[in-house]
């Protein structure tokens, strides 16, 4: 396969297939972002690209265990559709897509599905439903690992505060997201609009600080992925209804 390849869009069906029936990609990385306004300064497609971005690294580094999927670029964001450009699902159906995309990469033959993320509005439906996506595993493929994080709940709080100028983690388009997008896709940013924006924090982000959370995040992705992969990280116990 050309350059490990990690990215199951980017590979032909015979070398997934081989790969997975070789031992390979026992963890499938599914990916949420969103497709929404980012202030007047950065690109709308930051939350999905940044996600995709550390998922990526962090599967390289631990190739051949871990195959990334990226299936929904639109997220949940109906409080950012007052500007324009926003393109926002309605959760039913975008969870229903989710899981949907969790058990055909089951099915396929992985053991354990880290749901990643990458923009703040897909969280509460997920952490609102995904025990019943559990139990449903539990019963058709037990044994499976389903986890959900986003990717700056990995980075440590300390480390963050210690190398920001604000206490803003995430924020939306503010400092830390500001420097992700001027250290991996700078021509994401406008920089020229952004002295004289309403909000100040993003003038504070650099690339340098950047790159600094970026390789933060990927580093305890694959110390999370690996936990999970060990069995350190499991399912919670799931109640049985009387
Ligand atoms: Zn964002």
């Amino acid at each position: 396969m050309p350059n490990r390849e990690v990215m199951l869009a980017k590979m032909t069906r015979r070398e997934f297939r081989e790969g997975i029936e070789g031992e390979k990609f026992s963890t499938a990385i599914v990916c949420v972002g969103s497709h929404e306004q980012h202030s007047e300064h950065l690109a709308m497609e930051h939350d999905i690209e940044s996600v995709v971005h550390i998922a990526r690294e962090a599967a390289r580094r631990l190739y051949p265990q871990v195959v990334v999927v990226v299936p929904m670029a639109v997220g949940i964001s109906e409080h950012h559709m007052h500007h324009k450009g926003t393109i926002s699902a309605r959760p039913g159906g975008w969870l229903s897509v989710l899981f949907d995309v969790v058990e055909n990469m089951v099915r396929h033959g992985v053991k354990n599905v880290l749901i990643f993320n990458g923009h703040g509005g897909n969280t509460l439906p997920v952490m609102g439903t995904i025990d019943q996506m559990r139990y449903s595993l539990k019963y058709n493929a037990p044994g499976v690992n389903l986890q959900f994080c986003s990717y700056w709940d990995l980075i440590p709080r300390d480390f963050l505060l210690k190398h920001m100028e604000t206490d803003v983690i995430p924020g939306h388009a503010k400092e830390f997201e500001t420097a992700i997008a001027l250290a991996l896709f700078p021509e994401n940013v406008r920089k020229e609009v952004m002295p004289g924006m309403e909000d100040q924090d993003p003038l504070l982000a650099t690339a340098e600080k950047g790159r600094l959370y970026v390789e933060e995040a990927v580093e305890q992705t694959v110390e999370y992925l690996k936990r999970m992969m060990d069995g350190q990280i499991r399912m919670p116990e799931l109640k049985h209804f009387p």
